[in-house]
């Protein structure tokens, strides 16, 4: 066993961590997690935290599921790896289509594989201009995506995410995608805007730009129901059905990026029924084997498979692991917990709403408090030096930095994204766990305003 001290300096010394300034990670030490129970983890120092986001959006059955273990280890045991190229298959890939076609909105009956969220944003990207050029068509391939959008972090995930920071080190984008404003009302609306209007103004912004480029050169549209890593912005009502209708009315297809909101997290399968839309193309990942092994579903559409079999030819893409037969033997058995332990109607009917209402009355009044904003089980809280005029903390995102170092120490572990606080915890979370959130938040809360008062 190594000691904390020892894990340190054998990390510092040979680990490059993804989103991490190596600098301030030197100065600062990691944070080493050895083991995790239901909804906490623990760390090298037998501190146990309540993980507020579910590692990284992903666990969604909670850690210590057995089960997935067992079903790992069984595919392991009997076939650990083939592949899905060149007209073969394994069997847990086909039966994990099978029941992805089932829970997935009805036009959506057709799965690719990756391993990873950016990598199936990749083949999405690639899949619908592939698609307009087998119909004749290829000038159509112009994407718009919005402000904000996290869509992965390979060139084409950055390309097509709205992350400035990302941007500037792209040193060459993925050419024809465009951004416009996103649907993030508590910044972007107009003062006495309702709510209705700001959705679909925003909704308008994808029309215009459209319009713009020419409704011919345009492919898709693509976003996130909820944007996440962008600080859970999520869009008033108004504007998902009316994203659907500019979609139709101008021929261009709808993607969605549901790597963080999929396989439960808003109350629904997918946010697609949640919000009663139709998209085209839906990437998942995350929460289809609850963290336990990396996988990704590109969930398509009739229309595009419809147009790949009736065209034909080789689409030319793929990865060694699409359809790992390890990975979906763990997705078949997470998506089956899920089910039977009714994890999807209990965020809808009872955690999801429990959570957002005793957020509002258990911080709502906090004077850093902005803004409770909640769907299902995701939940953001805008941090503000001043509610009343919403202003921010200088320099932006300092104060959630603070408050979140106070969060881990009082044991739950959240995110600071500029000035929101973002919470995604697993779906086995209960009121009781909602409870004891509230108040390691409030306390964190407390002892950050201490700090930032002076
Ligand atoms: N899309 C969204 C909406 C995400 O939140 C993420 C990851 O957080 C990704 C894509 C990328 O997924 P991955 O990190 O598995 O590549």
């Amino acid at each position: 066993n190594y000691s904390l001290d020892q894990l340190r300096a054998i990390d510092n010394a040979h680990h490059l961590h993804p989103f991490t300034d190596h600098k301030d990670l030197r100065a600062a030490g990691t944070r080493v997690v050895v083991s995790a129970e239901g909804p906490f983890v623990y760390d090298t120092e037998g501190n146990e935290i309540l993980d507020a986001m579910a590692g990284l959006w992903c666990v969604n059955a909670g850690y210590g599921r057995e089960e997935l273990v067992e079903a790992a280890t069984a595919q392991m045991r009997e076939l650990p790896y083939y592949n899905s190229f060149f007209r073969c298959t394994t069997p847990t890939p086909t039966l994990l289509s099978q029941k992805l076609a089932e829970i997935s909105p009805g036009n959506i009956n057709q799965v690719f594989y990756g391993s990873s969220g950016s990598e199936s944003n990749d083949t999405a990207l690639r899949l619908v201009r592939h698609y307009w050029a087998l119909e004749g068509r290829p000038e159509k391939n112009i994407v718009i995506s919005r402000n904000w959008a996290y869509h992965g972090s390979t060139i084409a995930g950055t390309s097509l995410g709205g992350m400035e920071a990302m941007h500037a080190q792209l040193y060459g984008a993925v050419p024809n995608i465009r951004h416009v404003m996103c649907p993030y009302a508590y910044e972007n609306a107009e003062p006495g805007e309702s709510d209705h209007d700001f959705g679909l103004r925003a909704a308008k912004a994808v029309e215009d730009a459209i319009l713009e480029a020419g409704a011919e050169n345009v492919a898709a549209f693509i976003g996130e129901p909820i944007q996440g890593a962008g600080g859970v912005k999520i869009p008033p009502a108004s504007y998902w059905p009316e994203i659907q209708r500019i979609c139709e009315k101008y021929d261009v297809l709808l993607m969605l990026d549901e790597v963080i909101t999929g396989y439960g997290r808003t109350g629904e399968w997918f946010a697609a029924q949640s919000m009663n839309i139709k998209p085209d193309t839906i990437t998942t990942a995350k929460g289809l084997t609850s963290g336990y092994q990396p996988l990704s579903a590109l969930l398509v559409g009739d229309r595009i498979a419809n147009t790949l079999v009736e065209k034909g030819g080789e689409f030319y893409h793929g990865y060694t692991y699409s359809g790992h037969p390890v990975a979906c033997a763990v997705a078949l058995k997470n998506i089956e917990i899920i089910e039977r332990e009714g994890l999807i109607d209990r965020v809808r009917e009872d955690t999801g709403p429990y959570l957002g209402d005793a957020l509002k009355a258990g911080l709502g009044d906090h004077p850093l408090v902005g803004e409770i904003r909640t769907c299902g089980l995701l939940a953001a809280v805008e941090i503000v030096r001043d509610k009343s005029t919403r202003e921010r903390f200088q320099p932006a995102g300092s104060a959630p930095v603070v408050i979140r170092d106070h969060a881990i120490a009082s044991g739950i572990m959240m995110r600071a994204v500029m000035d929101t606080m973002i919470m995604s915890p697993p779906l086995i979370w209960t009121r009781e766990t909602v409870d004891m959130a509230v108040e390691r938040i409030g306390k964190a809360l407390d002892l950050a305003q201490a700090d930032l008062a002076t």
